[in-house]
C-alpha cells in the first residue's frame, strides 16, 4: 500500500494515527496543502510557519520529504494523487465547519477515483458521538461532562513511527511560499517569547510537570505566577497531542513519587477537557464563532462604539488589569486566562461592543487561536453559550484586579508607567490623590488614560441592556 498522509492542525509525529498507519501499511509519502489565506498573516499563521519549519525538519530525519502545495485543498489533493499514484488517503478529522465540507468533498471525489480513504481521530481524547447522557442526548454542562471523562477509557496514545518508509515524492513549495509570515515583520518581538515545535512542546510538558503544575490548582488563576502549562498555541497547531498529554497525567496520578500532586494534575486535566468541551460545543453548533447559542442575544442592543474599541485593543482603558492584558497579548500573542476573561467581560458587558468583534480580534493576534476553543470562551463571557457566565454577572476589573493580582506584579510587567504607583492604587489609579500620582510620575489623560467608562454606570448600562432582550424573550 502506498499512502499520503495530508497534515492540518497535527504537526507533530508522536500520535498521530493517520501517519502511525499509514507507516504500518507500506510506503507513505505525506503533504501540507495551504490555502490561500483571505487576509493578512495572524499570529497563528507566523506560529504554524515555524511548527511547518519544525515538522519538516522531523520528517526529514525519517527520510521523508513533506511536501508543500497552496491552492483549493480538493484539487491540489487530487493533483497529487495523480503524481503520485497512492493508494490511500490518511487524514484527521477536523471539526470545523468549512474544514469538514472540503473533506467531505475530497472524500467524494477520492472515493469516485478508487483511492482509499481512512478519517481518524487526531484532536481530541474522544469523538463528540461518544459522549451523550443518560437520555441519549449530548451535553450542555460542563461539570457532568467532566465527570463522564474521569471514568471513561481514553484511547492510549500512539508512539512515533520507528521507520517510514518513503513512496515517490512530488515537487514541493517551500515554506516561505505559503505566505504565512506578514510583509511587516510585526512577528519577531511575539516569536521571542517562545520555542516552537514538537520538541519545544514536549519539553514545556516536562518542564511544567516537574515545577509549576505543584500548585497548579490554586495558582492557575493569578497572572503573576507564570503557573498554567502555555501548551495552548502547541496544542492549537498539533505539536503536542492531547490524548499524549492526558495518558502522561493520569499515569503520574498514579506515580507514588507524584502522589502529593494528585490534585494538581486532576485540575489540569479538568482544563484539557475544557477544551474537549469546547470542539464539542463545536460539533453541534458549526456556527460557534458567529452565532450566539442562546437566541434572545441576536437582538441584543450592542452600541458597538469604534472608538472604544481601539482603546481597548490598545489597553488604553484606565483598568490597569485590563490594559495589561490587552497589551500582553499585542506583545506576546498569549493573554492569561483569568485576564481573558476580564478583559472580554469588559468589552462586552462594560462597553457594549459585540462579542464578535472580541472573537476577531484574538483571532488576529492570539498565538493559540482556535475556532472551537475562542468561540466557546467569547460565548461564555457575553453570557450566550451553552453552560455560560450568566450576563447579570459583570466582572468588576478593580475587585478581579485587587484579587487576583493584589501586588500589582503583573500589571507593573506590562503597564510601566504604573511602576511607582503605590499597590494601594495599582487596581484603580484614578482613585488615588493628585499628590500621590505625582510623585509616581503619572498624569491621567497624559500617560495613563482616565477610565473610557465609570465601572457602575457601565454595569448599570449593561444590565439595562440585557431587559431589553429579556423582555422580548
Ligand atoms: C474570551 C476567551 C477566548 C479564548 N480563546 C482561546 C483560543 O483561541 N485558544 C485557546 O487555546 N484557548 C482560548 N481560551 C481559553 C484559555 O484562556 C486558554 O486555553 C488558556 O489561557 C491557555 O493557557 P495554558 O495553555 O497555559 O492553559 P492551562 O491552564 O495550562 O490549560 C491546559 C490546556 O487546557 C485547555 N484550556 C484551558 N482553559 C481552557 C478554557 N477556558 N477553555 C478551553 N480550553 C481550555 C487549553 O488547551 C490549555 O492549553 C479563551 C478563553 C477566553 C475567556
Amino acid at each position: 500500500m502506498f499512502t499520503l498522509v495530508l497534515f492540518q492542525q497535527d504537526l507533530r509525529l508522536h500520535d498521530h494515527p493517520a501517519l502511525f498507519h499509514a507507516a504500518e501499511n507500506g510506503r507513505v509519502a505525506t503533504a501540507y496543502i495551504a490555502q490561500p489565506l483571505k487576509s493578512r498573516p495572524t499570529a497563528s499563521d507566523v506560529w504554524r510557519h515555524h511548527a511547518l519549519l519544525d515538522l519538516q525538519q522531523s520528517l526529514k530525519k525519517k527520510n521523508q520529504t513533506l511536501i508543500l502545495r497552496q491552492g483549493d485543498f480538493v484539487d491540489e489533493v487530487l493533483k497529487l494523487i495523480d503524481e503520485l499514484k497512492c493508494d490511500a488517503v490518511h487524514w484527521h478529522r477536523s471539526y470545523e465547519k468549512e474544514r469538514i465540507e472540503v473533506l467531505q468533498k475530497l472524500r467524494q471525489a477520492l472515493e469516485q477515483k478508487g483511492v482509499h480513504v481512512h478519517e481518524f481521530e487526531g484532536t481530541l481524547l474522544l469523538q463528540p458521538e461518544e459522549i451523550v447522557n443518560g437520555k441519549k442526548e449530548h451535553y450542555q454542562v460542563f461539570t457532568p461532562f467532566w465527570k463522564r471523562y474521569r471514568g471513561e477509557h481514553i484511547p492510549s496514545s500512539l508512539p512515533e513511527p520507528e521507520t517510514i518508509e518513503q513512496g515517490e515524492s512530488a515537487p514541493s513549495l517551500s515554506v516561505d511560499d505559503l505566505g504565512l509570515l506578514d510583509s511587516v515583520n510585526w512577528y519577531d518581538d511575539v516569536l521571542a517569547h517562545w520555542k516552537i515545535g514538537e520538541r519545544a512542546a514536549i519539553d514545556q510538558w516536562l518542564h511544567f510537570r516537574e515545577e509549576p503544575i505543584a500548585n497548579y490548582a490554586e495558582d492557575r488563576d493569578f497572572p503573576a505566577k507564570m503557573s498554567t502549562s502555555l501548551l495552548s498555541p502547541h496544542l492549537a497547531c498539533g505539536s503536542i497531542s492531547a490524548r499524549a498529554l492526558w495518558a502522561s497525567g493520569r499515569s503520574m496520578m498514579q506515580s507514588e513519587q507524584y502522589t502529593a500532586k494528585s490534585d494538581e494534575i486532576d485540575s489540569f486535566l479538568r482544563q484539557l477537557v475544557w477544551r474537549e468541551f469546547s470542539y464539542y460545543q463545536l460539533h453541534y453548533n458549526p456556527d460557534l464563532d458567529a452565532v450566539p447559542l442562546r437566541k434572545e442575544f441576536e437582538a441584543f442592543p450592542w452600541l458597538n462604539n469604534d472608538q472604544a474599541f481601539v482603546e481597548w485593543q490598545k489597553g488604553q482603558t484606565g483598568y490597569p488589569l485590563i490594559d495589561a492584558g490587552m497589551r500582553e497579548l499585542y506583545a506576546t500573542g498569549f493573554m492569561h486566562n483569568r485576564v481573558r476573561m476580564v478583559s472580554a467581560s469588559f468589552l462586552v458587558k462594560h462597553l457594549l461592543i459585540e462579542w464578535q468583534k472580541g472573537y476577531e480580534w484574538f483571532k488576529e493576534t492570539l498565538v493559540d487561536f482556535n475556532i472551537a476553543n475562542n468561540g466557546m470562551g467569547w460565548q461564555w463571557v457575553a453570557g450566550c453559550g451553552a453552560d455560560a457566565a450568566p450576563y447579570f454577572r459583570v466582572f468588576n476589573p478593580i475587585l478581579q484586579s485587587e484579587k487576583f493580582d493584589g501586588k500589582g506584579d503583573y500589571i507593573r510587567k506590562w503597564l510601566p508607567e504604573l511602576e511607582n504607583v503605590p499597590d494601594k492604587y495599582i487596581h484603580a489609579p484614578f482613585e488615588a490623590p493628585e499628590r500621590v500620582l505625582e510623585e509616581a510620575g503619572v498624569e491621567l489623560g497624559r500617560n495613563y488614560p482616565f477610565p473610557i467608562v465609570d465601572h457602575k454606570a457601565g454595569r448599570k448600562r449593561a444590565l439595562e441592556a440585557y431587559d431589553v432582550i429579556k423582555k422580548s424573550k
